[in-house]
């Protein structure tokens, strides 16, 4: 389905659905319909099919004929010339896209004077026929398809079709399809891409031979001499006028048709209009349950509104209201159509009718604003802002619209009505609908204003001025009423948060709002805030969870219809699955809502936040069953006995919040970080690769503004929630995991190490000018930081082996040691390094080492090369080998003081070996899912390989050791945040032995069944096996964690 397409579909359901008193307030409003109207009087043709040249635009035949009479060539030698010998060769092949225009140009050049006829031709400036594009909207507007088949070429790189694309469904051109006219098989093409029979099509050209195969296909063919009797044969073989055409317009329905006569004799005497100018009608197709007709009587337009024929409720179709409001809001100076006259005798027109004067201007239906630039979509949205504004700061007394609605209030009476509503039309139960009809009565707000609210404030409800940012009339004043403004504010965002493919209102969810100038919801929300003068709306996402509510309920109206009506079971399905994705956005900005809370509860609070360790309610009979079922020895035991936590072990059983972090951060891993991985790989191994790479950079900045950001921060060490998202080890793990599913994802989330371990130490240690210097930097993903502590000339696996060391003088302290695989110190936005030496090696053998923070930048630094893992160098971060020369550094700079570097150092540890862990989970699952993927697809010795046993085996065995290794980093997770990491010590050292050779295995097994692919780079396997490898040494080698859970065992 093409653009157009979409968006009339949506324009015709928007008539249908969206406005939102028409469809469940009233029950004869229709059930779901089809996209279009096909118009009664066309009978049975649906679709009208186009030539180009002599039909859209001026024959090329016309022009030849003006330019022989002009240089005195013989008439017809033009087109003689170019269709005889090799030039007709090149035209053919020009036609079918083999040669470009310039390079069919070449060929004829040799005749002088053809070269600049067909430059002319190219360069013309006003192409398309007035009236034929007139009679293409009339056509587009009683919902018949229309389409462009044309013998064309490349010029400039592009194909040539000076038309207006948006007037077409199907465009077929000669150059692209390879096929040209005459030849059947593209008339073929374009009834299929049309989906409609040849007797259903009109076809249009100027060239007889061309008409030939489309009457033989059995379309019914117009030849064109001249475009008006053309327009006249197509009118009388359609039967509606191609003339005449009113933006948003169509012929009168039928069965909405109104007396011209009556209307004619109330116009003169009312507005004194003249009964001898003829009157034509047109009916508006946008949105509204009112009928609305276009009036045109000599050079005056007005439109006219009435409420529909038959049986209707009372209070219903109230265009009494209307005509009040917009009365009583335009003396207020807010733009409204002038109003003229109200009849409210039955007796003129059959129903109550209102009269305004028409306003042309421009109305935006698409919210991206296609064909405006950043700077005019930005004066649009804030001239939309500003006359929301303007409504509601009309004194309603002085406007007399003081009884207009009840006072106070609003939400609550609009969220019972609304419950009531959906509860009438309930077809099937809705989780996210249950949750949100819980959730919204008790968090309704405390504190509502009251003023004249529109109730269905959208951009496509304004009329803008032509050029100008400046809204001239504001539409659709059905359900305006007294209530709570910023319920329009919220109604105006909905289309933030919907897919641009919507089928009801095309959103803006996933666009680059920067980008495009458009402000993000809370930008227009703080816009709103500022232009009122009031304060910032702390619950918004109530706003807008209640916003989505109304249109689920809405919908699922429409639904509830489209089961009883006509509709076909495609169309009440996908009707079905929209009521679910409106329902799921209301219930995402309750939870929004709740995290909002939660992070809102005063820092200073004497009792800080304590997490409750519960699993969702659903999840916790199975939790706690599955925790009475793990043989626990007595320590662990005792420990989970004290606090009342539950492991967690899997996304469901997270609460709402996390859930949301959850689904976000998947969200993100699709559609942003995949698509990216090979391009990252890719800059890793090219000569750029010690500079940062600005793609990551963007990344970076994407997730930051969605939230994603920081969560590895625990929240024992930042208990206010001040610096990071206030998230237990245990939920970060089931985080940290999606994150390892790409190498490059933990960078993007500012949350990959030795950072990460790093602004751990600083916020637990950290005096608070080292904070303000590195802390804060760091968290803003400003700058990196590295950790230096092994040495390439003692075993560093034994920390107290070390030897740098750190000498006091003076105010200073005096650097001197050599080391190596220092991660990410080759990062030119390194500014930090974390550096262990010894300041005492007389003390104790744990209190002899110190650690200092040492600027990159300080003199008697030197990196001196980078190391790599398999070849694998890890840019821009990289691993380096480091030389600390009588490196000076400020006292001030030392860590907790000297002497307690191997505490911090065990401190350090705890959390980074829990996310390395986690990580590595990552990693094996989503090396087991491109095995399985695989598998599936390739085929060996005459079965997939996914049938063969030990493939079979290979992918069981891999799930075991998967679900093995999760549940006890999970459950060293739940210990790190129930109990201390020292008591933890034993689990956490078990997973840094288990998780890298659990993923090795797995990995090992992937690139087995990959075949040789698995070891290249086209794929992350190797570089998943590579790393994993390297996390068997990193942050301690097997053998030293296996001795400290040995010793930990053997002391029970
Ligand atoms: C990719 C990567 C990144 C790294 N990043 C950093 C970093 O940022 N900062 C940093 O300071 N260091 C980093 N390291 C270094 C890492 O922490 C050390 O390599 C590790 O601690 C082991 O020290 P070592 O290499 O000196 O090995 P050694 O201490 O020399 O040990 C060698 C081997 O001896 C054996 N062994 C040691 N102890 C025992 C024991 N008790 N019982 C039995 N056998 C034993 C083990 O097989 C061990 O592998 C990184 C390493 C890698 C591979």
């Amino acid at each position: 389905m093409s653009v157009s397409r979409i968006s009339h579909a949506s324009q015709y359901f928007l008539a249908k659905a969206w406005s939102f008193v028409s469809l469940c307030r009233y029950a004869h409003v229709p059930v779901w319909v089809s996209s279009r109207r096909k118009h009664t009087n066309s009978q049975q043709y649906t679709a009208v099919i186009f030539d180009m040249g002599g039909v859209l635009i001026p024959s090329p035949a016309t022009l030849a004929a003006e330019w022989e009479l002009k240089n005195n060539l013989q008439p017809g030698w033009i087109w003689k010339t170019i269709l005889s010998g090799e030039n007709y060769v090149a035209w053919d092949r020009c036609m079918l896209g083999e040669l470009t225009f310039e390079e069919f140009v070449a060929v004829v050049s040799k005749e002088k004077q053809i070269k600049p006829y067909l430059e002319a031709i190219t360069s013309q400036k006003e192409y398309q026929i007035p009236a034929m594009r007139e009679a293409i909207q009339c056509i587009r507007a009683e919902g018949l398809k229309t389409a462009v088949l044309t013998n064309n070429f490349w010029f400039k790189h592009q194909s040539f079709l000076p038309v207006e694309k948006v007037d077409f469904d199907v465009v077929i051109e000669s150059c692209r399809e390879g096929i040209s006219k005459p030849n059947p098989e593209i008339y073929k093409r374009c009834l299929e891409r049309l989906k409609v029979q040849p007797t259903e099509s009109i076809y249009l050209d100027d060239v007889g031979r061309n008409l030939k195969p489309a009457a033989q296909l059995g379309m019914v063919t117009i030849k064109v001499g001249d475009v008006t009797t053309a327009i006249q044969k197509l009118e009388s073989l359609l039967r509606f006028p191609l003339h005449g055409y009113v933006p948003g317009t169509q012929t009168v329905h039928k069965h909405m048709d109104i007396p011209t006569d009556c209307l004619k004799e109330y116009l003169q005497t009312t507005l004194g209009l003249s009964s001898a100018e003829p009157l034509t009608l047109r009916q508006f197709s946008h949105g509204q349950s009112n009928p609305t007709y276009h009036i045109r009587s000599g050079n005056r337009q007005l439109v006219l509104r009435k409420k529909p024929p038959g049986k209707l409720l009372q209070s219903a179709h109230a265009v009494e209201r209307e005509y009040r409001v917009m009365k009583a809001l335009g003396s207020m100076g807010v733009p409204v159509p002038k109003v003229l006259a109200i009849c409210e005798d039955p007796s003129v027109l059959g129903t109550s009718f209102y009269l305004m004067e028409y306003c042309q201007g421009r109305i935006f239906k698409d919210p991206t604003l296609p064909g405006l630039s950043a700077h005019q979509r930005t004066e649009i949205y804030s001239a939309m802002n500003h006359v929301l504004c303007q409504i509601h700061q009309v004194d309603v007394h002085a406007a007399g619209l003081e009884d207009y609605g009840k006072h106070g209030n609003y939400i609550e009476r609009q969220v019972h009505t609304w419950i009531k509503q959906y509860r009438a039309s309930e077809t099937r139960n809705i989780p996210a609908m249950e949750q949100i009809i819980k959730w919204l009565p008790e968090n309704l707000p405390t504190h509502e204003k009251t003023t004249i609210v529109h109730g269905d404030f959208r951009l496509d409800n304004l009329i803008f001025h032509p050029d100008k940012p400046e809204v001239l009339a504001i539409l659709d004043w059905e359900l305006s009423t007294l209530g709570d403004p910023i319920s329009d504010v919220a109604l105006s965002c909905l289309a933030h948060y919907l897919p641009p493919d919507f089928p009801i209102l095309k959103g803006l969810n996933n666009c680059d709002l920067t980008e495009l100038g458009i402000p993000s919801d809370l930008e227009y929300l703080t816009m709103y805030c500022d232009n009122m003068g009031i304060n910032p709306v702390k619950n918004w996402n109530f706003y807008m969870a209640f916003s989505f509510f109304r249109v689920t309920a809405i919908l699922q109206g429409v639904y509830k219809r489209s089961l009883q009506g006509q509709a076909s079971s495609t169309k009440a399905e996908t009707a079905g699955k929209l009521v679910e994705s409106t329902a799921e956005l209301s219930w995402m900005f309750a939870i929004r809502e709740g995290f909002r809370k939660f992070k809102s509860i005063p820092t200073r609070n004497p009792n800080p936040p304590v997490r409750k360790y519960s699993t969702w309610n659903r999840q916790r009979s199975s939790a706690t069953n599955f925790l009475s079922t793990l043989s626990l020895n007595n320590h662990s035991k005792h420990l989970l006995s004290v606090h009342k936590g539950h492991l967690i072990i899997s996304p469901e059983g997270l609460s709402p919040r996390v859930q949301e972090l959850y689904h976000q951060l998947t969200m993100f891993m699709d559609k942003h970080i995949y698509p990216l991985e090979r391009e990252l790989t890719d800059h890793q191994r090219d000569e750029n690769r010690w500079t940062p790479n600005p793609k990551m950079e963007k990344l970076k900045t994407e997730a930051k503004a969605k939230g994603l950001w920081n969560l590895f921060l625990p929240l024992k060490t930042d208990p206010e929630i001040k610096y990071g998202a206030g998230l237990t080890n245990l939920e970060y793990a089931h985080l940290c995991e999606v994150m390892g599913r790409s190498l490059h994802a933990p960078e993007a989330f500012n949350c990959s190490a030795p950072d990460t371990g790093n602004m751990e130490i600083l916020l637990k240690y950290g005096t608070e000018a080292q904070k303000e210097q590195w802390l804060l930097p760091l968290l803003e993903g400003k700058i990196r930081s590295c950790f230096a502590m092994t040495e390439p000339h003692v075993a560093s696996s034994d920390a107290t082996n070390i030897e740098a060391s750190i000498v006091e003088e003076g105010d200073s302290y005096i650097l001197n040691g050599h080391k190596w695989w220092i991660s990410g110190a080759m990062d030119p936005r390194c500014k930090l390094c974390v550096f262990m030496g010894k300041t005492n090696p007389q003390a104790h053998r744990h209190r002899q080492q110190s650690m200092i923070l040492v600027s990159m930048d300080t003199p008697g630094m030197t990196v001196i090369r980078p190391l790599s893992v398999y070849g694998m160098e890890d840019p821009p971060g990289g691993h380096g080998e480091l030389l600390f020369e009588n490196v000076r550094v400020s006292k001030e700079n030392i860590l907790l003081g000297p002497g307690q570097g191997f505490e911090i150092a065990q401190g350090r540890l705890g959390p980074g070996r829990i996310h390395h862990c986690m990580r590595l989970i990552g990693y094996a699952d989503r090396a087991l899912q491109l095995m399985k993927e695989r598998v599936k697809t390739r085929v060996a010795f005459g079965r997939p390989l996914a049938e063969q046993g030990t493939i079979m085996a290979d992918i069981a065995n891999s799930r075991i050791e998967i679900e093995q290794a999760r549940l006890l980093v999970l459950k060293a997770a739940h210990l790190m945040d129930t109990v201390s990491g020292k008591e933890a010590a034993s689990e956490i050292s078990m997973i840094k032995l288990v998780a890298p050779n659990m993923a090795l295995h797995v990995i090992d097994r992937a690139i087995q069944a990959f075949g040789a692919a698995g070891l290249s780079s086209d794929y992350p396997l190797a570089q998943f096996f590579g790393w994993a490898r390297a996390l068997r040494l990193a942050d301690g080698p097997d053998e030293v964690h296996r001795a400290v859970v040995a010793k930990l065992e053997l002391k029970r």
